[in-house]
Protein backbone atom coordinates (compact mmCIF):
# COMPACT_ATOMS: atom_id res chain seq x y z
CA UNK A 1 0.00 0.00 0.00
CA UNK A 2 1.05 3.31 -0.97
CA UNK A 3 2.39 5.90 1.94
CA UNK A 4 0.85 9.37 0.53
CA UNK A 5 0.46 10.93 4.00
CA UNK A 6 2.74 14.18 3.35
CA UNK A 7 1.49 17.46 1.95
CA UNK A 8 3.23 19.28 -0.37
CA UNK A 9 3.65 22.95 1.37
CA UNK A 10 5.62 25.74 0.79
CA UNK A 11 8.03 24.22 -1.67
CA UNK A 12 8.53 20.67 0.41
CA UNK A 13 6.55 17.74 1.47
CA UNK A 14 5.92 18.11 5.02
CA UNK A 15 4.30 15.86 7.98
CA UNK A 16 0.91 16.94 8.40
CA UNK A 17 0.03 18.14 11.95
CA UNK A 18 -3.67 16.10 11.46
CA UNK A 19 -2.85 12.53 12.49
CA UNK A 20 -6.22 10.88 10.83
CA UNK A 21 -5.89 8.86 8.22
CA UNK A 22 -8.22 7.22 5.59
CA UNK A 23 -7.23 4.22 2.45
CA UNK A 24 -7.52 5.22 -0.77
CA UNK A 25 -9.41 2.04 -2.24
CA UNK A 26 -9.33 0.73 -5.56
CA UNK A 27 -12.34 0.11 -7.03
CA UNK A 28 -12.03 -2.32 -9.06
CA UNK A 29 -10.60 -4.65 -6.64
CA UNK A 30 -12.26 -2.96 -3.46
CA UNK A 31 -8.46 -3.04 -1.50
CA UNK A 32 -7.03 -0.36 0.21
CA UNK A 33 -4.25 0.99 -2.10
CA UNK A 34 -2.78 3.60 -0.86
CA UNK A 35 -3.23 5.61 2.64
CA UNK A 36 -3.87 9.82 2.99
CA UNK A 37 -4.00 12.09 5.83
CA UNK A 38 -7.18 14.51 6.06
CA UNK A 39 -5.79 17.50 6.91
CA UNK A 40 -7.06 19.76 9.90
CA UNK A 41 -7.40 23.47 10.65
CA UNK A 42 -4.14 23.87 11.38
CA UNK A 43 -2.58 22.67 8.20
CA UNK A 44 -5.18 24.38 6.38
CA UNK A 45 -3.77 27.73 7.96
CA UNK A 46 0.01 26.67 7.33
CA UNK A 47 -1.02 26.18 2.86
CA UNK A 48 -3.14 29.19 3.00
CA UNK A 49 0.28 31.03 4.99
CA UNK A 50 2.46 29.43 2.65
CA UNK A 51 0.31 30.81 -0.58
CA UNK A 52 -0.51 34.19 0.87
CA UNK A 53 3.57 35.05 1.61
CA UNK A 54 4.22 33.74 -1.62
CA UNK A 55 1.79 36.07 -3.41
CA UNK A 56 3.36 39.01 -2.56
CA UNK A 57 6.16 38.32 -5.36
CA UNK A 58 4.25 36.11 -7.40
CA UNK A 59 1.85 38.46 -8.30
CA UNK A 60 4.20 40.65 -9.89
CA UNK A 61 6.05 37.68 -11.50
CA UNK A 62 6.46 38.59 -15.23
CA UNK A 63 4.71 36.88 -17.91
CA UNK A 64 7.97 35.35 -19.52
CA UNK A 65 8.66 33.34 -16.12
CA UNK A 66 5.32 31.68 -15.72
CA UNK A 67 5.38 31.44 -19.82
CA UNK A 68 8.59 29.48 -19.00
CA UNK A 69 7.80 27.10 -15.64
CA UNK A 70 4.41 26.15 -17.05
CA UNK A 71 6.79 25.15 -20.27
CA UNK A 72 8.75 23.28 -18.05
CA UNK A 73 6.31 21.96 -16.25
CA UNK A 74 4.09 20.49 -19.77
CA UNK A 75 7.53 18.93 -20.39
CA UNK A 76 7.39 17.09 -17.13
CA UNK A 77 4.18 15.97 -17.42
CA UNK A 78 4.76 14.64 -20.52
CA UNK A 79 7.51 12.07 -19.09
CA UNK A 80 5.56 11.33 -16.30
CA UNK A 81 2.42 10.27 -18.44
CA UNK A 82 2.58 6.95 -17.86
CA UNK A 83 2.59 7.33 -13.62
CA UNK A 84 -0.42 10.04 -14.16
CA UNK A 85 -2.34 7.31 -16.43
CA UNK A 86 -1.70 4.80 -13.96
CA UNK A 87 -2.48 6.72 -10.89
CA UNK A 88 -5.89 7.28 -12.42
CA UNK A 89 -6.54 4.20 -13.34
CA UNK A 90 -5.88 3.26 -9.74
CA UNK A 91 -7.69 5.60 -7.76
CA UNK A 92 -10.78 5.59 -9.84
CA UNK A 93 -11.17 2.67 -11.84
CA UNK A 94 -10.78 4.32 -15.89
CA UNK A 95 -9.84 1.83 -18.18
CA UNK A 96 -6.18 1.87 -19.12
CA UNK A 97 -6.36 3.33 -22.45
CA UNK A 98 -8.71 5.52 -21.49
CA UNK A 99 -6.61 6.53 -18.84
CA UNK A 100 -4.07 7.35 -20.61
CA UNK A 101 -5.62 8.87 -23.99
CA UNK A 102 -8.55 10.98 -22.70
CA UNK A 103 -8.32 11.43 -18.65
CA UNK A 104 -4.02 12.42 -18.59
CA UNK A 105 -4.24 13.15 -22.34
CA UNK A 106 -6.97 16.33 -21.74
CA UNK A 107 -4.60 17.76 -18.88
CA UNK A 108 -1.81 17.72 -21.06
CA UNK A 109 -4.24 19.69 -23.57
CA UNK A 110 -4.98 22.33 -20.81
CA UNK A 111 -1.83 22.76 -19.50
CA UNK A 112 -1.00 23.29 -23.88
CA UNK A 113 -3.46 25.52 -23.98
CA UNK A 114 -3.05 27.58 -21.29
CA UNK A 115 0.64 28.71 -22.11
CA UNK A 116 -1.12 29.62 -25.57
CA UNK A 117 -3.08 32.05 -24.11
CA UNK A 118 -1.00 33.55 -21.57
CA UNK A 119 1.33 34.29 -23.97
CA UNK A 120 -1.28 35.99 -26.29
CA UNK A 121 -2.97 37.97 -23.36
CA UNK A 122 -2.87 41.25 -22.83
CA UNK A 123 -2.74 42.15 -19.16
CA UNK A 124 -2.58 46.09 -19.51
CA UNK A 125 -4.82 47.62 -22.28
CA UNK A 126 -6.54 50.83 -23.06
CA UNK A 127 -10.21 50.78 -22.94
CA UNK A 128 -10.71 51.33 -26.51
CA UNK A 129 -9.50 53.94 -29.33
CA UNK A 130 -11.92 56.16 -28.08
CA UNK A 131 -10.25 56.31 -24.81
CA UNK A 132 -6.34 55.81 -24.70
CA UNK A 133 -6.03 57.40 -21.93
CA UNK A 134 -8.50 54.99 -19.60
CA UNK A 135 -6.26 51.72 -19.42
CA UNK A 136 -7.75 48.17 -18.21
CA UNK A 137 -5.30 46.72 -15.85
CA UNK A 138 -5.78 42.39 -15.39
CA UNK A 139 -4.65 41.70 -11.92
CA UNK A 140 -4.38 38.02 -10.38
CA UNK A 141 -7.56 37.68 -7.63
CA UNK A 142 -4.95 36.72 -4.67
CA UNK A 143 -4.90 33.49 -3.16
CA UNK A 144 -6.90 30.60 -4.08
CA UNK A 145 -8.73 27.50 -2.88
CA UNK A 146 -9.27 24.59 -5.74
CA UNK A 147 -11.09 21.74 -4.72
CA UNK A 148 -11.92 19.16 -7.49
CA UNK A 149 -13.34 16.06 -7.45
CA UNK A 150 -12.25 12.31 -8.03
CA UNK A 151 -14.28 11.47 -12.30
CA UNK A 152 -12.12 13.39 -14.37
CA UNK A 153 -8.96 14.03 -11.75
CA UNK A 154 -6.53 15.66 -13.63
CA UNK A 155 -8.72 17.32 -16.61
CA UNK A 156 -10.47 19.18 -13.78
CA UNK A 157 -7.25 19.55 -12.07
CA UNK A 158 -5.46 21.46 -14.49
CA UNK A 159 -8.45 23.69 -15.62
CA UNK A 160 -7.70 25.04 -12.05
CA UNK A 161 -3.79 25.13 -11.07
CA UNK A 162 -3.21 26.24 -14.91
CA UNK A 163 -5.12 29.32 -15.26
CA UNK A 164 -3.92 29.86 -11.02
CA UNK A 165 -0.26 29.57 -12.11
CA UNK A 166 -0.85 31.75 -15.88
CA UNK A 167 -2.72 34.31 -13.87
CA UNK A 168 -0.15 35.09 -10.88
CA UNK A 169 -1.85 33.24 -8.38
CA UNK A 170 -0.92 31.31 -5.28
CA UNK A 171 -3.31 28.55 -4.84
CA UNK A 172 -3.63 25.66 -2.44
CA UNK A 173 -5.11 22.81 -3.87
CA UNK A 174 -7.61 20.06 -2.33
CA UNK A 175 -7.84 17.19 -4.65
CA UNK A 176 -10.82 14.76 -3.88
CA UNK A 177 -9.96 12.38 -1.13
CA UNK A 178 -11.46 9.02 -3.10
CA UNK A 179 -8.99 10.00 -5.93
CA UNK A 180 -5.96 12.15 -5.00
CA UNK A 181 -3.04 10.13 -6.09
CA UNK A 182 -2.84 11.98 -9.69
CA UNK A 183 -3.00 15.44 -8.09
CA UNK A 184 0.21 14.26 -5.81
CA UNK A 185 2.24 13.18 -8.56
CA UNK A 186 1.42 16.96 -10.21
CA UNK A 187 2.58 17.89 -7.26
CA UNK A 188 5.86 16.18 -7.68
CA UNK A 189 6.26 17.61 -11.19
CA UNK A 190 5.43 20.73 -9.90
CA UNK A 191 8.55 20.67 -7.03
CA UNK A 192 10.84 18.75 -10.16
CA UNK A 193 9.91 22.38 -12.28
CA UNK A 194 11.09 24.59 -9.34
CA UNK A 195 8.45 27.35 -8.57
CA UNK A 196 8.80 29.26 -6.17
CA UNK A 197 8.11 28.67 -2.52
CA UNK A 198 4.49 28.53 -2.09
CA UNK A 199 2.86 29.32 -5.30
CA UNK A 200 1.63 25.59 -5.41
CA UNK A 201 0.51 23.92 -2.29
CA UNK A 202 -1.04 20.95 -1.33
CA UNK A 203 -3.71 19.29 1.62
CA UNK A 204 -5.63 16.20 0.99
CA UNK A 205 -8.79 16.20 3.14
CA UNK A 206 -12.66 15.49 3.06
CA UNK A 207 -14.99 18.39 2.58
CA UNK A 208 -16.76 18.37 5.91
CA UNK A 209 -13.61 19.13 7.29
CA UNK A 210 -10.66 20.06 5.02
CA UNK A 211 -13.27 21.48 2.53
CA UNK A 212 -14.71 23.49 5.06
CA UNK A 213 -12.18 24.76 6.49
CA UNK A 214 -10.22 26.22 3.73
CA UNK A 215 -13.13 27.93 2.23
CA UNK A 216 -13.85 29.41 5.22
CA UNK A 217 -10.43 30.97 5.55
CA UNK A 218 -10.22 34.60 5.87
CA UNK A 219 -7.20 34.59 3.65
CA UNK A 220 -8.53 32.52 1.28
CA UNK A 221 -9.46 35.26 -1.56
CA UNK A 222 -11.47 33.14 -4.71
CA UNK A 223 -12.43 29.50 -4.54
CA UNK A 224 -12.64 27.64 -7.58
CA UNK A 225 -14.45 24.47 -7.03
CA UNK A 226 -16.04 21.35 -9.21
CA UNK A 227 -18.22 19.03 -7.46
CA UNK A 228 -21.98 18.68 -6.60
CA UNK A 229 -24.40 20.65 -6.68
CA UNK A 230 -25.00 20.13 -3.07
CA UNK A 231 -21.34 21.04 -1.99
CA UNK A 232 -21.56 23.80 -4.54
CA UNK A 233 -24.28 25.49 -2.19
CA UNK A 234 -22.16 25.29 1.00
CA UNK A 235 -19.23 27.08 -0.04
CA UNK A 236 -20.92 29.83 -1.29
CA UNK A 237 -22.29 30.50 1.76
CA UNK A 238 -18.96 30.18 3.17
CA UNK A 239 -17.69 32.53 0.39
CA UNK A 240 -20.43 35.25 1.07
CA UNK A 241 -19.25 36.11 4.30
CA UNK A 242 -16.38 37.60 3.16
CA UNK A 243 -17.06 38.26 -0.53
CA UNK A 244 -14.83 35.72 -2.04
CA UNK A 245 -14.78 35.32 -5.54
CA UNK A 246 -16.58 31.94 -6.51
CA UNK A 247 -16.40 29.83 -9.74
CA UNK A 248 -18.49 26.20 -9.46
CA UNK A 249 -19.05 24.05 -11.91
CA UNK A 250 -21.08 21.49 -10.81
CA UNK A 251 -23.92 18.29 -11.97
CA UNK A 252 -25.42 18.00 -15.08
CA UNK A 253 -28.62 15.97 -16.85
CA UNK A 254 -27.85 16.64 -20.19
CA UNK A 255 -30.47 16.02 -23.26
CA UNK A 256 -29.12 14.23 -26.28
CA UNK A 257 -32.18 15.02 -29.38
CA UNK A 258 -32.40 12.80 -31.92
CA UNK A 259 -34.11 13.86 -35.04
CA UNK A 260 -35.77 11.50 -37.63
CA UNK A 261 -32.62 13.10 -39.99
CA UNK A 262 -29.75 12.16 -37.79
CA UNK A 263 -27.04 10.61 -39.19
CA UNK A 264 -26.92 6.98 -39.28
CA UNK A 265 -24.22 6.17 -35.98
CA UNK A 266 -26.41 8.76 -33.84
CA UNK A 267 -28.10 6.54 -30.97
CA UNK A 268 -25.26 4.05 -30.74
CA UNK A 269 -23.06 7.28 -30.28
CA UNK A 270 -25.30 8.88 -27.74
CA UNK A 271 -25.34 5.40 -25.46
CA UNK A 272 -21.69 5.40 -25.56
CA UNK A 273 -21.03 9.50 -24.67
CA UNK A 274 -23.64 8.01 -21.39
CA UNK A 275 -21.77 4.95 -20.44
CA UNK A 276 -18.10 5.94 -21.13
CA UNK A 277 -16.41 7.04 -17.55
CA UNK A 278 -18.86 4.38 -16.15
CA UNK A 279 -21.57 7.56 -16.51
CA UNK A 280 -19.44 9.81 -14.42
CA UNK A 281 -18.89 12.69 -16.48
CA UNK A 282 -21.07 16.20 -15.59
CA UNK A 283 -21.43 16.42 -19.06
CA UNK A 284 -22.87 13.17 -19.67
CA UNK A 285 -26.01 12.99 -22.45
CA UNK A 286 -28.04 11.30 -19.87
CA UNK A 287 -31.75 12.15 -21.32
CA UNK A 288 -32.30 10.43 -24.92
CA UNK A 289 -34.82 12.12 -26.46
CA UNK A 290 -36.08 10.80 -29.62
CA UNK A 291 -38.44 11.56 -32.08
CA UNK A 292 -41.62 8.97 -32.47
CA UNK A 293 -41.54 8.28 -35.37
CA UNK A 294 -38.05 6.45 -35.42
CA UNK A 295 -38.55 5.51 -31.41
CA UNK A 296 -39.38 2.20 -31.88
CA UNK A 297 -36.03 1.63 -34.19
CA UNK A 298 -33.99 3.51 -31.44
CA UNK A 299 -34.99 1.03 -28.62
CA UNK A 300 -34.30 -2.02 -30.76
CA UNK A 301 -31.00 -0.66 -32.04
CA UNK A 302 -29.74 0.67 -28.11
CA UNK A 303 -31.18 -2.76 -26.72
CA UNK A 304 -28.13 -4.57 -28.74
CA UNK A 305 -25.84 -1.96 -28.25
CA UNK A 306 -26.22 -2.20 -24.39
CA UNK A 307 -26.24 -6.03 -24.24
CA UNK A 308 -23.11 -5.88 -26.41
CA UNK A 309 -21.28 -3.48 -24.28
CA UNK A 310 -18.40 -4.68 -21.75
CA UNK A 311 -17.31 -3.98 -18.90
CA UNK A 312 -14.28 -5.52 -17.11
CA UNK A 313 -11.17 -4.68 -15.35
CA UNK A 314 -9.57 -1.11 -15.66
CA UNK A 315 -5.96 -2.62 -16.04
CA UNK A 316 -6.84 -4.36 -19.44
CA UNK A 317 -6.25 -2.44 -22.46
CA UNK A 318 -9.49 -1.40 -24.45
CA UNK A 319 -12.38 0.51 -25.26
CA UNK A 320 -14.52 -1.52 -22.34
CA UNK A 321 -15.84 0.25 -19.02
CA UNK A 322 -14.54 -0.13 -15.53
CA UNK A 323 -15.88 -0.17 -11.87
CA UNK A 324 -17.30 3.73 -10.77
CA UNK A 325 -15.96 5.27 -8.22
CA UNK A 326 -16.98 3.71 -4.59
CA UNK A 327 -19.49 1.25 -2.58
CA UNK A 328 -21.29 4.38 -1.26
CA UNK A 329 -21.86 5.56 -5.50
CA UNK A 330 -22.82 2.01 -6.71
CA UNK A 331 -25.70 1.95 -3.88
CA UNK A 332 -26.71 5.39 -5.02
CA UNK A 333 -27.06 4.33 -8.58
CA UNK A 334 -28.64 0.72 -7.65
CA UNK A 335 -31.01 2.41 -5.71
CA UNK A 336 -32.22 4.90 -8.71
CA UNK A 337 -32.18 1.92 -11.32
CA UNK A 338 -34.81 -0.09 -8.63
CA UNK A 339 -36.68 3.42 -8.22
CA UNK A 340 -36.76 3.49 -12.49
CA UNK A 341 -37.96 0.18 -12.45
CA UNK A 342 -40.54 1.22 -9.49
CA UNK A 343 -41.63 4.44 -11.28
CA UNK A 344 -42.99 2.22 -14.53
CA UNK A 345 -40.24 3.53 -16.96
CA UNK A 346 -39.51 0.07 -18.91
CA UNK A 347 -35.94 -1.48 -18.63
CA UNK A 348 -34.71 -2.75 -21.80
CA UNK A 349 -31.13 -3.25 -20.95
CA UNK A 350 -28.77 -3.93 -17.84
CA UNK A 351 -30.68 -3.40 -14.31
CA UNK A 352 -29.66 -3.82 -10.88
CA UNK A 353 -26.96 -6.06 -9.69
CA UNK A 354 -23.06 -6.76 -10.87
CA UNK A 355 -21.96 -7.42 -14.55
CA UNK A 356 -21.92 -11.44 -14.83
CA UNK A 357 -18.02 -12.52 -13.61
CA UNK A 358 -17.51 -9.58 -11.46
CA UNK A 359 -18.57 -10.05 -8.22
CA UNK A 360 -15.69 -8.08 -6.57
CA UNK A 361 -15.63 -4.49 -7.56
CA UNK A 362 -18.07 -1.56 -7.81
CA UNK A 363 -19.37 -2.60 -11.20
CA UNK A 364 -22.53 -1.44 -12.86
CA UNK A 365 -24.35 -2.81 -15.49
CA UNK A 366 -25.03 -0.80 -18.59
CA UNK A 367 -28.50 0.29 -18.13
CA UNK A 368 -31.27 1.55 -20.63
CA UNK A 369 -34.39 3.03 -19.62
CA UNK A 370 -37.12 3.16 -22.13
CA UNK A 371 -41.12 5.10 -22.11
CA UNK A 372 -39.26 7.55 -19.46
CA UNK A 373 -41.44 10.21 -18.23
CA UNK A 374 -39.13 13.73 -17.46
CA UNK A 375 -40.96 14.17 -14.11
CA UNK A 376 -40.14 10.22 -13.11
CA UNK A 377 -36.42 10.72 -10.78
CA UNK A 378 -34.57 8.76 -13.30
CA UNK A 379 -34.47 11.69 -15.88
CA UNK A 380 -34.39 14.60 -12.84
CA UNK A 381 -31.74 13.24 -10.73
CA UNK A 382 -27.63 13.17 -11.97
CA UNK A 383 -27.21 9.26 -11.45
CA UNK A 384 -23.45 9.28 -12.16
CA UNK A 385 -23.72 5.96 -13.58
CA UNK A 386 -24.37 4.00 -16.68
CA UNK A 387 -27.73 4.55 -17.11
CA UNK A 388 -29.69 6.07 -19.57
CA UNK A 389 -33.41 7.17 -20.06
CA UNK A 390 -34.98 7.22 -23.33
CA UNK A 391 -37.76 9.92 -23.76
CA UNK A 392 -40.34 10.36 -26.92
CA UNK A 393 -40.76 13.59 -28.12
CA UNK A 394 -43.45 14.91 -30.77
CA UNK A 395 -42.58 18.10 -32.40
CA UNK A 396 -39.08 20.07 -32.19
CA UNK A 397 -41.11 22.84 -29.50
CA UNK A 398 -41.59 19.46 -27.48
CA UNK A 399 -37.74 18.05 -27.96
CA UNK A 400 -37.11 21.88 -26.51
CA UNK A 401 -39.22 22.24 -23.71
CA UNK A 402 -38.13 18.90 -22.28
CA UNK A 403 -34.51 19.21 -22.45
CA UNK A 404 -35.13 22.35 -21.04
CA UNK A 405 -37.11 20.83 -18.04
CA UNK A 406 -34.41 20.33 -15.79
CA UNK A 407 -32.34 22.69 -12.48
CA UNK A 408 -29.17 21.90 -14.39
CA UNK A 409 -27.93 23.44 -17.73
CA UNK A 410 -24.40 21.89 -18.73
CA UNK A 411 -24.22 20.33 -22.21
CA UNK A 412 -27.55 19.04 -24.34
CA UNK A 413 -26.71 17.64 -27.52
CA UNK A 414 -28.39 17.71 -31.33
CA UNK A 415 -28.55 15.11 -33.76
CA UNK A 416 -29.49 16.54 -37.42
CA UNK A 417 -28.45 16.71 -40.23
CA UNK A 418 -30.62 19.94 -40.68
CA UNK A 419 -28.50 22.69 -40.35
CA UNK A 420 -31.25 25.50 -39.55
CA UNK A 421 -33.12 23.17 -37.42
CA UNK A 422 -29.60 22.80 -35.31
CA UNK A 423 -29.68 26.83 -34.79
CA UNK A 424 -32.89 27.02 -33.91
CA UNK A 425 -32.48 24.74 -31.04
CA UNK A 426 -28.74 25.52 -30.20
CA UNK A 427 -29.92 29.47 -29.70
CA UNK A 428 -33.14 27.96 -27.39
CA UNK A 429 -30.84 25.47 -25.42
CA UNK A 430 -30.62 26.45 -21.98
CA UNK A 431 -27.18 25.12 -21.50
CA UNK A 432 -23.46 26.73 -21.15
CA UNK A 433 -22.75 24.29 -24.21
CA UNK A 434 -24.39 22.54 -27.04
CA UNK A 435 -22.64 19.68 -28.98
CA UNK A 436 -23.98 18.77 -32.58
CA UNK A 437 -23.78 15.84 -34.21
CA UNK A 438 -20.45 14.37 -32.32
CA UNK A 439 -18.69 17.61 -32.96
CA UNK A 440 -17.15 18.01 -29.51
CA UNK A 441 -16.62 20.95 -27.56
CA UNK A 442 -12.99 22.61 -27.82
CA UNK A 443 -10.82 21.78 -25.26
CA UNK A 444 -10.31 25.85 -25.03
CA UNK A 445 -14.12 26.41 -25.67
CA UNK A 446 -16.16 28.23 -22.03
CA UNK A 447 -16.81 25.26 -19.89
CA UNK A 448 -19.51 25.49 -17.51
CA UNK A 449 -23.69 26.01 -16.86
CA UNK A 450 -26.43 27.55 -16.41
CA UNK A 451 -28.61 27.08 -14.02
CA UNK A 452 -27.63 24.69 -11.21
CA UNK A 453 -24.96 23.73 -13.08
CA UNK A 454 -22.80 26.22 -11.85
CA UNK A 455 -21.48 30.02 -12.09
CA UNK A 456 -17.97 31.21 -14.23
CA UNK A 457 -16.47 29.30 -16.87
CA UNK A 458 -13.02 27.19 -17.76
CA UNK A 459 -10.57 26.37 -20.16
CA UNK A 460 -9.73 28.57 -22.61
CA UNK A 461 -9.73 32.76 -22.37
CA UNK A 462 -12.59 32.40 -20.06
CA UNK A 463 -11.12 30.05 -17.59
CA UNK A 464 -7.84 32.41 -17.46
CA UNK A 465 -10.19 35.52 -17.09
CA UNK A 466 -11.79 33.76 -13.70
CA UNK A 467 -8.10 34.26 -12.25
CA UNK A 468 -8.36 37.73 -12.84
CA UNK A 469 -9.79 40.74 -11.23
CA UNK A 470 -10.29 44.18 -14.12
CA UNK A 471 -8.86 47.21 -12.88
CA UNK A 472 -10.06 50.29 -14.82
CA UNK A 473 -7.45 53.48 -14.45
CA UNK A 474 -8.28 56.71 -15.90
CA UNK A 475 -5.40 59.47 -16.45
CA UNK A 476 -3.00 56.95 -17.82
CA UNK A 477 -0.53 58.80 -20.23
P1 LIG B 1 -18.46 16.29 -4.07
O1 LIG B 1 -19.09 17.61 -4.14
O2 LIG B 1 -18.89 15.37 -3.03
O3 LIG B 1 -16.88 16.45 -3.88
C1 LIG B 1 -16.10 17.25 -4.74
C2 LIG B 1 -14.97 17.86 -3.96
O4 LIG B 1 -15.52 18.76 -3.01
C3 LIG B 1 -14.16 16.86 -3.15
O5 LIG B 1 -12.82 17.27 -3.15
C4 LIG B 1 -14.76 16.98 -1.75
O6 LIG B 1 -13.88 16.63 -0.73
C5 LIG B 1 -15.10 18.45 -1.71
N1 LIG B 1 -16.19 18.81 -0.82
C6 LIG B 1 -17.31 18.10 -0.53
N2 LIG B 1 -18.08 18.78 0.33
C7 LIG B 1 -17.46 19.97 0.58
C8 LIG B 1 -17.74 21.09 1.39
N3 LIG B 1 -18.84 21.16 2.13
N4 LIG B 1 -16.87 22.13 1.41
C9 LIG B 1 -15.76 22.09 0.66
N5 LIG B 1 -15.41 21.04 -0.12
C10 LIG B 1 -16.26 19.99 -0.17
O7 LIG B 1 -18.59 15.71 -5.53
P2 LIG B 1 -18.04 14.34 -6.09
O8 LIG B 1 -19.00 13.30 -5.67
O9 LIG B 1 -16.62 14.13 -5.76
O10 LIG B 1 -18.10 14.64 -7.68
C11 LIG B 1 -19.16 14.39 -8.44
C12 LIG B 1 -19.92 15.65 -8.75
O11 LIG B 1 -19.11 16.60 -9.43
C13 LIG B 1 -21.08 15.41 -9.69
O12 LIG B 1 -22.22 16.06 -9.23
C14 LIG B 1 -20.61 15.99 -11.01
O13 LIG B 1 -21.58 16.34 -11.91
C15 LIG B 1 -19.78 17.12 -10.57
N6 LIG B 1 -18.83 17.49 -11.62
C16 LIG B 1 -19.01 18.66 -12.30
C17 LIG B 1 -18.14 19.03 -13.32
C18 LIG B 1 -18.31 20.30 -14.08
O14 LIG B 1 -17.34 20.78 -14.63
N7 LIG B 1 -19.48 20.89 -14.14
C19 LIG B 1 -17.07 18.21 -13.63
C20 LIG B 1 -16.92 17.03 -12.92
C21 LIG B 1 -17.79 16.69 -11.90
Amino acid sequence: MLDKKNFYINGQWIKPNSSDEINVIDPATEDNCAVITLANKADVDMAVKAAKNAYESWAFSSKDERIGLLEKLYENYKKRWPDIAEAITLEMGAPKDFASKLQTGTGASHIKSFIRYLKNFEFEKPLGEHAPNQRLIYEPKGVCALITPWNWPMNQVCLKVMPAIASGCTMVLKPSELAPLSSMILAEIIHEVKFPKGVFNLINGDGDTTGDALTSHPDINMISFTGSTRAGALISQNAAKDFKRVSLELGGKGANIIFKDADPEAVERGALRCFRNSGQSCNAPTRMLVEKSMYDDAIERLKKYTENFEVADPKKEGEHIGPVISETQYNKIQTLIQKGIDEGAQLIAGGTGKPEGLDKGYFVKPTVFADVNNDMEVARTEIFGPVLSVIPFETEEDAIKIANDTSYGLTNYIQTQDPEKVKRVARKLRSGMVDVNGAGIAVDAPFGGFKHSGIGREAGEHGLEEFLEVKAVGGWS
